[in-house]
């Protein structure tokens, strides 16, 4: 079968990823703490420094990765693609300068990719946390990666003697 797309689904209990920058971190937590009867129904990891602020200060059980500059946004990227991060919660700075710029960038494109719900600032993330679709299984279309690797290794065999 030649299917450009294959239906993935976020399950009711989403399983979310929480990052904020230096600059941010105050006001995810705070925004955590408002949302936490939410977001305790819910599976929660982040980025190593927030997931460990974010569980002191709320009691909420977040699983840590690695922090954000030492490869934690590419470690979400990663769950991301491999179907085990499905919502994303990412305060970003957009006033400082990142030393991790570039996985910023890479996490958010991957996240584009995979049709993945995604919020950097807190006026997003208060409307995706109260969208009825938070308690709804959602279905949505993903780039079928079996078949484009089939349809580009074609391509590419033709050229390679
Ligand atoms: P941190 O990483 O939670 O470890 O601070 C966040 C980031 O800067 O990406």
């Amino acid at each position: 079968m030649d299917e450009k797309f294959i239906t993935f689904t976020i399950g009711k209990q989403k399983n979310i990823a929480l990052i904020a920058h230096d600059g941010k971190k105050q006001e995810l937590i705070q925004w955590c703490a408002q949302n936490q009867e939410i977001l305790q129904g819910h599976f929660l990891c982040g980025t190593g420094t927030t997931a460990r602020l974010v569980a002191e200060k709320t009691g909420l059980p977040v699983k840590g990765y690695n922090s954000g500059p030492l490869g934690g946004d590419q470690q979400i990227g990663a769950k991301i693609v491999e179907g085990n991060i499905n919502f994303v919660i990412f305060f970003s700075d957009p006033l400082e300068a990142q030393p991790h710029d570039p996985d910023v960038k890479a996490l958010l494109r991957i996240a584009q990719v995979y049709d993945i719900p995604i919020a950097n600032n807190k006026a997003t993330a208060d409307f995706l946390i109260h969208s009825t679709l938070m308690n709804q299984e959602y279905n949505h279309k993903v780039i079928n990666f079996k078949q484009k690797i089939i349809d580009r290794a074609n391509d590419k065999s033709e050229l390679i003697q």
